[in-house]
């Protein structure tokens, strides 16, 4: 909301100040005052595709499809294919604006729909394939989804609510075939999606589109039960990407060849495609595989200097090389690692191995990366303390975006690396609403609350302590325990539940759930496990489950998750066997 007040004269000409409230920032805007003599263009996915094709098109992409088979396009190709997609929708009819949704690994052709949705106009929609059908039937309807883009290795994924799309009007299938039965029963037309670019022209005359409008839609995991959709526009992917080329964030460039060891359809890839494609940074994509022989075999095809994932990741690589006898990484040099805290031991590990391990810190909502570790100069003559400090940080704001602490209420903590409160930030890629709420929770005077609770210091290092988010976050992928506790006290022998995270060297953090039986029922933590098979994610079953006769609340009667979590704790630390119902 702005409100625009209209103000004294200042050296005898009238001025008019602007003083928008989401920013607290006056703007000055004055008819005399002089205009600049820059020319003026949008910003987003058409300038970076004819950036691509004109100045970047022998940079290239390598992958292995799913028979393993080393894949490499060139950039040029890459963007003569989106332009190939983009036109083939809008012969179908698909309209400015309208959704186009994924279902795919991290692929060329996944890649291709990331430049040739939004670049023709329309928006892409990226589904996270882990979320449980009822939630992709939520998020697909939210969205408005009327194509969908599913490669072979997600259709077993699709089958599952396939029926329960009625605005779908076209499935593409990438690196098909469609099982015969799945065809029959689709109530939607069907097309490969080879096919489906043949219909196309490898167009580079690119609309222009207002760099506000959306080109990409994710869905955050949430922290209640349902996720929350995020629209990324044509100028905030922009602005990130080039946020990421800067030095002081990855130094993506022209000599650079990146692995983002990260699923396209969380937080974009954390934007790293497009980084790289503004770069000409060679890309190397892991398909549907991030499983440590699949990412070696990558890095050493495609040369990879650059790297980033979530810890579980690196872990899994580190034990895999260390179960091979392998030392080195070939060609990798460096690690950016965020979307969970970061151990020092497994940077530290890294480190012996001569990679450099940045941690880094973002959400869903600013676009992914918003803090990097990288370390300044004057480092390396501070005091020990700040040197420990500044090890262990989530890393320092990056420029375009501004960070800030506040205790729960709102009031604003100092930046002196000791008062801890709730990380809040504000940038042009930081989400204002989500999609189709109207609650305003996550903001306080535009600043965009994140849940996350930690301290800055006075050179910018954000170092996170806790949470209070309530929800857990295992390899990278959340798991809100509201949404889970629901499921389980859906079960008609439990009363009461309470699920925490605990603490995993392999995942940073698996789910444990504390019951409270109603009584004179009996369940016991198997029956429950198979009660929640059909209702929810796989991976959300809790790894450990206690029975109490009560659960410890608040003094306002709140379920109080730092006790349950201190109690499953103790009990895990004490090698307590988990409790069955006597
Ligand atoms: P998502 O929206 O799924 O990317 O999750 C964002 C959240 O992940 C943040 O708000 C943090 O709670 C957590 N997170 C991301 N990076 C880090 C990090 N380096 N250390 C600790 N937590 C992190």
């Amino acid at each position: 909301m702005a409100v625009h007040v209209f103000a004294w004269p200042m050296r005898a000409t009238q001025h008019v100040l602007v003083i928008d409230l989401m920013y607290f920032v006056i703007h000055i805007n004055t008819e005399t005052f002089m205009k600049s003599t820059m020319q003026d263009g949008p910003l987003g996915l058409p300038l970076l595709l004819r950036h691509v094709a004109s100045v970047n098109g022998r940079s290239r992409v390598g992958s292995f499809d799913a028979q393993r088979q080393r894949i490499t396009r060139s950039f040029a190709e890459l963007a003569a294919r989106a332009g190939r997609l983009g036109s083939a929708l809008e012969q179908r009819g698909f309209g400015i604006g309208a959704v186009i949704g994924t279902l795919a690994g991290a692929s060329p052709e996944h890649l291709e729909a990331y430049l040739g949705v939004p670049a023709s106009a329309r928006v892409l929609h990226t589904i996270n394939p882990r979320l449980h059908a009822d939630q992709i039937v939520h998020i697909a309807s939210l969205a408005d989804d009327e194509a969908l883009i599913v490669d072979a290795a997600n259709l077993g994924k699709f089958r599952e609510f396939a029926a329960r799309l009625p605005r779908l009007r076209l499935l593409v299938i990438v690196g098909g075939p469609l099982p015969g039965d799945l065809a029959a029963s689709l109530p939607y037309e069907t097309i490969d999606y080879e096919a489906l670019l043949a219909e196309g022209e490898p167009r580079l005359d690119w609309p222009i589109i207002d760099e506000h409008e959306t080109a990409i839609l994710c869905f955050t995991g949430g922290t209640t039960g349902l996720p929350k959709g995020v629209g990324y526009s044509h100028r905030s992917v922009w602005l990130q990407a080039m946020s990421l080329c800067t030095a002081n964030s990855l130094a993506l460039g022209s000599t650079s060849r990146l692995l983002p060891a990260v699923p396209l359809y969380h937080v974009n890839g954390w934007g790293l495609p497009f980084a790289a494609l503004m770069a000409g940074a060679d890309l190397a994509l892991p398909g549907a595989s991030l499983q440590p022989p699949d990412l070696l075999a990558l890095i050493d095809a495609e040369g990879s200097t650059l790297a980033a994932g979530v810890p579980t990741i690196w872990s899994d690589l580190l034990a895999h090389l260390r179960a091979t006898q392998r030392t080195n990484l070939g060609t990798l040099t460096t690690i950016a690692c965020g979307g969970a805290q970061v151990p020092q031991s497994l940077i530290d590990a890294y480190a012996a191995l001569g990679v450099r391990m940045l941690q880094a810190w973002g959400m869903t909502e600013t676009s992914s990366m918003s803090a990097i570790s990288q370390t300044p100069r004057w480092i390396a003559s501070a005091d020990r303390a700040t040197q420990a400090r500044c090890a262990a940080a989530q890393g320092r704001v990056v420029c375009g975006l501004e960070a800030r602490v506040a205790d729960l209420d709102g009031a604003l903590l100092p930046s002196d690396g000791a008062s801890v409160g709730e990380i809040q930030i504000r940038g042009a890629w930081v989400t204002r609403d989500y999609l189709g709420l109207d609650d305003q929770a996550h903001l306080h005077d535009g600043w965009l609350r994140t849940g996350d609770l930690g301290t800055i210091d006075a050179d910018g290092f954000i170092s996170l302590t806790d949470r209070v988010k309530d929800a857990i976050k295992s390899g990278g992928e959340w798991i809100p325990s509201l949404a889970l506790e629901e499921a389980i006290r859906s079960h008609p022998a439990v009363l009461d539940v309470a699920v925490v995270a605990l603490p995993d060297a392999r995942w940073q953090e698996r789910p444990g759930a504390v019951v409270v039986l109603t009584s004179g029922h009996a369940a016991n933590s198997n029956e429950l496990a198979q009660w929640l098979i059909p209702r929810v994610a796989k991976w959300w079953l809790p790894e450990r489950w206690e029975f109490v006769d009560a659960l410890p609340r608040t003094a306002v009667g709140k379920i109080d998750k730092k006790h349950v979590r201190r109690l499953m704790l103790e009990r895990i630390d004490a090698a307590a066997p988990a409790t069955e119902p006597s």
